[in-house]
């Protein structure tokens, strides 16, 4: 590999462990490594990227690059890629990761490898694996090393170490042209407050048309703030419009490996278990005790969710001010 670039990514001045984990990817592979940050504090992470081995570290903050926003750091990346042609491009399959290496590609006119967790570079060939159906097939796909754009599955790869010893030469990205403005003020706000990513959070609280409305979800959304996890949701949710699209988890939402899953009225059809079967441990709360959830689940509490919930809340409080 001549030159790879990599799309780190941050929220609220802390770098997500996705970048951290194509870095990891990127040295493994060999030849010199980029690091592109956009968005607010990006050159307070530079030096913790060379640290961790970037060769090179892209920093775009200030102006366009307000926020960590795609619609700024696409064109901008994809002017990059073109003048310097690296030979690999990786994003990770996050919606900031997804947008960015869209751009990337359409300005390549090539493809993007999606959604993978294996990579080899074999010759002039590009190899990766991506898994189907909740890891039940695989499909093979390869492309050539020149230039090459792939989305990386989150947790697919171990972190860079840090300690690599180098500073890593720190250079200003180009701002992108022609960007709407609105666009990027809206996105902003949108991810304003730093919250979870759902793709890397150790906690979910997921609800399901058990929930019974929107409003509901202010009690997980509480549950999930107490134990610094993230609000998750079914598709019978989404489709109903309680929560945004970007909380489904499922076959046509995100794929996600939380330590803690705490399922509050979802009856696990195979569609939402597949984006979260990895889960370590499962929390279901059902009032039926026969349905797939509950039996998958590690710890079934079988009752109605809005009894559960407020105790379950007020069980972590306490736990929570007795542990002060
Ligand atoms: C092509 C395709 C793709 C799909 N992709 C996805 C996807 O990505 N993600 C996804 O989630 N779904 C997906 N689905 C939909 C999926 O098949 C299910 O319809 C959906 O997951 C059901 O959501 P749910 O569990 O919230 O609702 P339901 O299946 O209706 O379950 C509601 C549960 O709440 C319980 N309940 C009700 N009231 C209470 C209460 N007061 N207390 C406690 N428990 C209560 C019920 O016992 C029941 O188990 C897809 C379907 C298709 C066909």
């Amino acid at each position: 590999m001549s030159k790879i670039l990599v799309v780190a990514e941050q929220r609220s001045g802390q770098l997500d462990p996705i970048g951290l984990e194509l870095l990891g990817k990127a040295r493994s592979l060999g030849g010199e490594v980029v690091v592109a940050l956009v968005g607010a504090g990006a050159n307070g992470l530079a030096a913790s990227l060379g640290d961790h081995g970037a060769d090179t570290v892209l920093v775009g903050e200030g102006g366009a690059f307000e926020g960590p926003a795609p619609e700024a750091a696409g064109p901008a990346l994809a002017a990059w890629v073109l003048e310097h042609k690296p030979t690999l491009v990786l994003a990770g399959s996050t919606s900031f990761g997804r947008d960015v290496a869209g751009a990337i590609a359409a300005a390549l006119q090539v493809g993007v490898l999606q959604e993978v967790h294996q990579l080899s570079v074999e010759g002039a060939v590009v190899k990766a694996e991506r898994p189907l159906f909740g890891g039940n097939a695989m499909a093979q796909l390869e492309a050539a090393a020149s230039t090459a754009v792939a989305t990386v599955l989150p947790k697919a790869f171990e972190k860079a170490a840090a300690g690599a010893g180098k500073a890593g030469t720190v250079m200003a990205l180009g701002g992108p042209t022609g960007t709407a403005k609105a666009q990027i003020q809206a996105f902003a706000a949108a991810i304003a407050g730093g919250k979870i990513d759902l793709g890397q959070a150790e906690t979910i609280v997921v609800g399901g048309r058990g929930v019974g409305s929107g409003e509901n979800f202010k009690g997980l959304e509480e549950l999930a703030e107490l134990l610094g996890g993230a609000v998750g949701a079914s598709r019978a949710v989404t489709d109903a419009g309680w929560r945004p699209t970007n909380e489904q988890i499922g076959q046509t939402g995100v794929t996600v490996k939380p330590k803690l899953y705490l399922a509050f009225g979802v009856s696990g059809a195979v569609q939402h278990w597949v984006g979260m079967k990895d889960a370590g441990f499962i929390v279901a709360v059902n009032k039926d005790p026969e349905c797939p959830m509950m039996k998958a689940a590690d710890l079934a509490i079988v009752g109605d969710l809005h009894q559960v919930l407020p105790a379950m809340i007020a069980e972590v409080k306490a736990a929570k001010a007795a542990a002060v």
